[in-house]
């Protein structure tokens, strides 16, 4: 099949990519023409294991090409995907629509034959009802315009695996018009069909709040675990062991029971945000409120973090502080909202000296933390540090040995910020060890 994907960016690239890996042709639509001359020179623009080989096998097989012309891409397909971002709108916890609009109200004029726009940006509960009003008024091919909602659900590090063996599929359909989006979409994931994923057919808004609302049960069941961490270190006792120990019963099972700085990045703290905005639109305010405390939970963490530091460098005005990681997620170099950053910002206004090292988000946190001081590694950043903080959980942090660090630091403080870490190894060793949640 021919197939369009507007916006190229960690959701888009890796859709057009894996849909090329399908057997499709596919053209991937983009704005930033930075972006495009890496994506056609078979360069993934962010850090996304396993992707890059996907993009230039495809490339090479002729399969998948790029282009910035909007009037290339409507002739080229029936079958469009919208992938482009949707952020916090600036001072407001709603979603921004500017982009998504922007891709209908220039796709939709030049759409002369019938065609299929498959949204899979995370947008508020309406969203595609109104598009389609929207896309069949400027089409020339007028009703033969269709909108149907296709929620991307995949993570960042496994974002090649969830797009090719997803946990399920949601198709959210116009039911005035049935028949058409589904037939299509079930040509697109032909061979994820063959394989049994589950494919569950929609009306419009149910597949819209599906997304929202596995976005807010995760966010809430950090934050559960969080909170409990607050509760452990009252008490003196361990949230690792209890996330162990309720994790065995099948009801709330043990993964996302990690305790430690939180969640960030490009999705969960704005979709929450946005599912209650959008919730207050409905009139349905009070649905929601247990979010607001859901996104406190979060946000309290990170000052507790900061908390710790200062705690272990007695002040922080003059101390010297490593911060290890800076990614919102091992694997992934995407610093949106990230805990890491936003901790290592705050220790720095209240005057510390902070050097931060991450395997793959270096130029992502100087462009987005101009003012903070980066080393090329892990070693680099702890020299002369007061005190070591591990904020994100990338391989190479929780392989440090205590060795490794006492040749470099001025004081054996470290602080694990996403447990990740032996805390009797690093105490056996001498050093002060301190995690979220634990003794
Ligand atoms: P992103 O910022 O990485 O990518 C968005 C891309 O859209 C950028 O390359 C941008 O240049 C492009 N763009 C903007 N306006 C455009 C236009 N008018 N025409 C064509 N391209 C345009 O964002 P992302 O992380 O890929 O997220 C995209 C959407 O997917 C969001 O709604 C997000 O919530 C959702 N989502 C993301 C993930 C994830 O892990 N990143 C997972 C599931 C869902």
């Amino acid at each position: 099949m021919r197939i369009t994907v507007f916006g190229t960016g960690y959701l888009g690239a890796t859709h057009a990519a894996c849909m090329a890996e399908l057997g499709h042709d596919v053209l991937g639509v983009d704005v930033d023409p930075a972006k495009l001359a890496k994506l056609e020179a078979g360069e993934v623009p962010f850090w996304e294991p396993g992707l890059e080989e996907v993009l230039q096998r495809n490339i090479a097989a002729g399969r998948l090409r790029f282009t910035s012309s909007y009037e290339e891409a409507a002739q080229f397909a029936e079958v469009h995907f919208l992938g482009v971002g949707t952020p916090q709108k600036k001072g407001e916890f709603a979603a921004d629509m500017i982009y998504v609009d922007a891709v209908i109200s220039t796709l939709a004029p030049l759409l002369t034959s019938p065609a299929v726009i498959f949204g899979k940006s995370t947008v508020p509960v309406g969203t595609a009802e109104r598009l389609g009003v929207m896309a069949r008024e400027l089409a020339p091919a007028g009703d033969g315009v269709e909108i149907a909602w296709n929620p991307e659900f995949l993570r960042e590090g496994f974002a090649v695996k969830d797009t090719l063996h997803p946990d399920r599929l949601v198709l959210g359909v116009d039911r005035d018009r049935p028949g058409r989006a589904e037939a299509l979409a079930r040509e697109v994931y032909a061979q994820l069909l063959d394989e049994e994923i589950p494919f569950l057919v929609t009306d419009l808004a149910t597949a819209e709040l599906v997304k929202a609302s596995a976005n807010a049960f995760l966010a809430t069941k950090i934050s559960f675990i969080n909170a409990i961490a607050e509760v452990c270190e009252a008490s003196g006792a361990d949230v690792t062991v209890l996330a162990d120990a309720i994790g065995h019963d099948a009801r709330i099972g043990r993964r996302f029971l990690n305790a430690g700085i939180g969640f960030g990045g490009g999705c969960l703290p704005k979709d929450i945000r946005a599912f209650m905005a959008r919730a207050g639109e409905l009139g349905a305010d009070q649905a929601l409120t247990f979010l607001r405390e859901v996104d406190n939970i979060n946000m309290r963490r990170r000052t507790r973090m900061v908390e710790l530091a200062r705690e272990a460098c007695g002040t922080l005005l003059g101390s010297r502080v490593a911060v290890l990681g800076a990614a919102f997620k091992p694997d992934s170099d995407d610093v949106r909202d990230s805990p890491a950053l936003n901790v290592a910002g705050q220790i720095q206004l209240q005057g510390a000296a902070v050097t931060v090292y991450d395997p793959k988000a270096m130029d992502n946190s100087r462009a987005l933390f101009p003012t903070l001081g980066y080393s090329a590694s892990a070693l680099d950043a702890c020299q002369g540090a007061d005190a070591v903080l591990v904020l994100t959980e990338w391989k190479e942090f929780r392989a440090l040995t205590p060795a490794d660090l006492a040749p470099v630091v001025r004081s054996k403080t470290i602080i694990d910020g996403r447990n990740c870490l032996d805390p009797k190894m690093w105490r056996d060793a001498g050093w002060t060890y301190r995690g979220l949640g634990r003794p």
